[in-house]
């Protein structure tokens, strides 16, 4: 195998339109060992993007000593990226893991067993309970915890507790994914199947850097572009990624006006007849609400307001209007800028006018950006009601109340769950009292940073964190639970085409360290949470029990698990939901027929306005919905809220780096991966650096109405007047030793004047969309000045959209 540092993407396999994808087995082993070395190789599946590449882990004398890709997965075909190759399991086998449980005394954290962790916990939990009620507690997970872990947290805290305040940083990354599901199908649930690569005859990338984000299906689009029939392929994206160097259309927006395109290319698909009337006379409502919504946005005006060429807006609509087997996929660049819903939802318009969905190669990807994304959206634990039931309809609470045999009132549903924003809103105002965070890192992930670390640190709030490391946000904690990783115990994952896999505990946890699950149900025995019976609400005696109650809670429902088991599910490839006795293989895309959720005795959400966020509501969504049918939902462009001025003149705009993983907490401790993006930095312009008086390399000063960063440059191939920043660089490893943030037991996770500023997020606005209420990651309006030479080069890498100018030093 080749170097997979500089070989992101592996050698080709190519193959035509209608072939299977080659397998091709990637693996790697810790230095020195052979194959035969291994004792022996544990099921998995990976956990650094939402692709979900089936896997084997390489266990040998009680330790992860390597990986390899499963060839009889149906997701990655034997392909391993490079964050699955020396990510998760080096990354979890560092020495700074949390072993045992830490308590906060006279202001420093200190070492403990877990009953007393627990106990300040369950006795800070019944003082809440008793003086505040079930909205004292607030719960902000993870898109990294396994099935069942979600699932039990969304019981504890609905039917245990009674709290509204469930979110996960899902909310950060798949939140517009699921709305704009919602809204146009009336469920979330890709339609889509990874395998329309295989088939189609176009690729439209919507926002979405599937070259860094989820480098092994980013593989299968290069191996059909290698093959015979290459599909076509069309990229929207401010910055030069790979995808849009391979792109015949590349359309680099300005940040925040992804909607004015779409508006745009829809009008197009009208003017010139490339629509299904058919189609959208049987299976779809509300076009001519659509058609006057797209009609002012003429392509000129589209190149006006988006900084692209009218030509450009033209060829790609056509490309859509008249090529036969579309894909399209979506990411972070729609669902963390102006507009999202929005504008996804105009993805779904696309496909909705052309009836292209539901057939080989005709598929829509609204894509997720953490491995276990979906399965927070489908338990419940993101605030939703589990299995894509609707907090809005009343039949649906009761079945739930049923199902857990709990009274329908404790059920929080008079009011739309509290998303993540709002949460640390509450513990602002301290209605929220304890605060329980997993498996996620808000200190370095959330916007407005400063304004967090505050939050995290007020005397009246009682943060509890899990994680497997000290990460910013432990550091503020009350209590520190050391939790096991990946590899180390045993559960079930759903990837972004609907793919379960099984992952079996390798490896024991370092010290005390206890499953994520584990927490939730000693929490949940320790209140003494009970059913109306008097029988202990959780008494699942591990993860197969919590499967096969999921299942239960699953069943009729669009997520439908019912055929499924861990039986069935070790040994081969991973399979795709609904999984019912009528389909035990699963089912390969949704939508096939036609017919769509929106029955409002079925439908997950009754919508909403896409302007406002207004819940349509139960009276006027059964006035005007047509059961089965898809919904059309436009709303028309207007300016982000930031724009550029005379004070912060450049637009911008953050994301992420192929070889690092949300807040870097594992890939951070890969040598192999952090070796090749040690550092922060961000992006300029050839033109815009020239204008800041700097070169390559140089430290330069960002600054927002929020704060500033303070790292180097890298003079490379974005826009003009658009600056980017990796979000992944928080204090924990900061040349200082870590003291701006990592290290310390104080309370740490802050930048201050004398340290080094590098998270992105410093300058980031507290704004959300309306409806899917995923923060605005994408827009803001930043100055950069230079302050000094550096010590040469950015050590930005060199091999992604990252790369420098191609046109050289200004
Ligand atoms: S593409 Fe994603 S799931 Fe697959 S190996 Fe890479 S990080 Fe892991």
């Amino acid at each position: 195998m080749t170097d997979r540092i500089s070989d992101i993407w592996g050698e080709r396999t190519a193959y035509g339109a209608g072939q299977a994808w080659p397998e091709r087995v990637d693996q790697v082993l810790a230095e020195g060992l052979a194959a035969d070395d291994v004792d022996r190789w544990v099921q998995s599946a990976c956990v650094l993007c939402s692709n979900g590449c089936g896997c084997s882990i390489a266990v040998k004398d009680g330790r992860m000593v390597g990986i390899r890709g499963r060839k009889e997965d149906r997701v990655n075909h034997g392909r391993l990226g490079p964050k699955g190759l020396y990510g998760s399991w080096q990354g979890e086998a560092h020495k700074d893991r949390l072993t045992r449980p830490l308590i906060r005394v006279d202001g420093q954290l200190v070492e403990t067993d877990w009953d007393t962790a627990m106990g300040r916990i369950v006795d800070r939990s019944r003082e809440l309970l008793a003086s505040k009620g079930p909205l004292s507690h607030g719960f902000y997970t993870s898109g990294q915890l396994f099935l069942e872990e979600y699932y039990a947290l969304g019981i504890l805290g609905k039917a245990g507790i009674g709290t509204p305040h469930m979110d996960g940083n899902t909310r950060l990354c798949t939140a517009t994914a699921a709305a704009a599901l919602k809204e146009s199908f009336g469920a979330d649930g890709q339609p889509g199947s990874y395998t329309d690569i295989d088939e189609c005859s176009a690729i439209f990338l919507y926002g979405h850097n599937m070259a860094e984000t989820q480098t092994v299906l980013w593989s299968r689009v290069l191996d059909r572009l290698d093959g015979p029939n290459p599909p076509r392929l069309v990229c929207v994206d401010p910055r030069d990624t790979e995808v849009a160097r391979r792109a015949e259309v590349h359309l680099p927006v300005h940040p925040g006006t992804n909607l004015a395109l779409m508006n745009g290319l829809i009008r197009e698909l009208f003017t010139h007849g490339w629509i299904d009337e058919d189609y959208i006379a049987r299976h779809t409502a509300n076009v001519e609400q659509l058609r006057s919504v797209v009609d002012p946005w003429t392509p000129e005006r589209v190149a006006e307001t988006c900084g692209v060429e009218a030509a450009d807006v033209r060829r790609a609509a056509e490309i859509f209007g008249t090529e036969n087997k579309i894909l399209s996929t979506v990411l972070q660049g729609f669902y963390q800028s102006a507009h999202a819903t929005a504008s996804a939802c105009q993805v779904n318009n696309l496909h909705l006018l052309r009836g292209m969905l539901g057939s080989p190669g005709r598929g829509i990807l609204q894509m997720n950006g953490q491995p276990t994304a979906q399965n927070n959206r489908e338990c419940g634990a993101d605030g939703d009601l589990p299995a894509f039931r609707n907090w809005e309809n009343p039949e649906h609470v009761q079945d739930l109340a049923r199902l857990w045999n709990v009274d329908p009132a404790i059920i929080p549903h008079w009011a739309p769950p509290t998303h993540a924003l709002q949460i640390f809103r509450y513990a602002e105002q301290g209605s929220i009292g304890l605060l329980w965070i997993s498996a996620t890192n808000p200190a370095v992930s959330m916007p407005q940073l400063s304004r967090i670390r505050d939050i995290l640190r007020q005397d009246s709030l009682f943060l509890v964190v899990q994680d497997i490391y000290l990460s910013e946000t432990a550091q503020c904690a009350d209590v520190v639970l050391p939790c096991a990783a990946w590899g180390e115990k045993t559960g079930t994952f759903t990837n972004a085409d609907r793919t379960v896999h099984l992952s079996e505990k390798a490896v024991d946890p370092p010290g005390e360290a206890r499953s994520d699950l584990d927490v939730f149900l000693d929490y949940a025995r320790r209140m003494d949470f009970r059913d109306k019976d008097g029988r202990p609400l959780l008494a699942w005696k591990g993860p197969e029990d919590g499967f096969e109650a999921w299942k239960e809670c699953s069943r009729g429902r669009p997520c439908d698990y019912t055929g499924l088991s861990y039986a069935k599910l070790r040994g081969g490839s991973g399979i795709q939901w609904p999984c019912t006795d009528e389909r035990p293989d699963g089912t390969e895309r949704l939508y096939t027929d036609g017919e769509f959720p929106t029955d409002p005795h079925y439908c997950e959400s009754y919508g909403h306005d896409l302007l406002t966020g207004a819940t349509t509501g139960e009276t006027v969504y059964k006035a005007t919905v047509q059961p089965g049918k898809a919904w059309f939902k436009a709303l028309d462009y207007s300016p982000p809220h930031e724009e550029p001025d005379a004070d912060y003149p450049l637009r911008y705009t953050t994301g992420r780096t192929v070889y690092h993983f949300h807040t870097r907490t594992k890939t951070g401790r890969s040598r192999r991966l952090n070796d090749a993006a040690p550092e922060p930095w961000i992006e300029m312009s050839v033109e815009d650096a020239a204008r800041a008086g700097c070169r390559e390399g140089d430290i330069v000063r960002v600054t927002s109405r929020r704060g500033r960063l303070e790292v180097p440059v890298r003079v490379g191939d974005i826009r003009p007047g658009t600056v980017f920043a990796p979000f992944h660089y928080g204090y924990w490893d900061a040349p200082d030793g870590g003291t701006a943030g990592g290290g310390s037991t104080s309370g740490g996770g802050a930048a201050s004047p004398a340290r080094p500023v590098r998270a992105a997020n410093e300058l980031t606005i507290t704004e959300w969309d309306p409806v899917s209420k995923q923060p605005v990651f994408k827009n803001a309006a930043v100055r950069v000045e230079r302050l000094r030479a550096g010590d040469g080069p950015s050590k930005a890498p060199a091999t992604t959209a990252s790369r420098p100018a191609t046109g050289g030093q200004p």
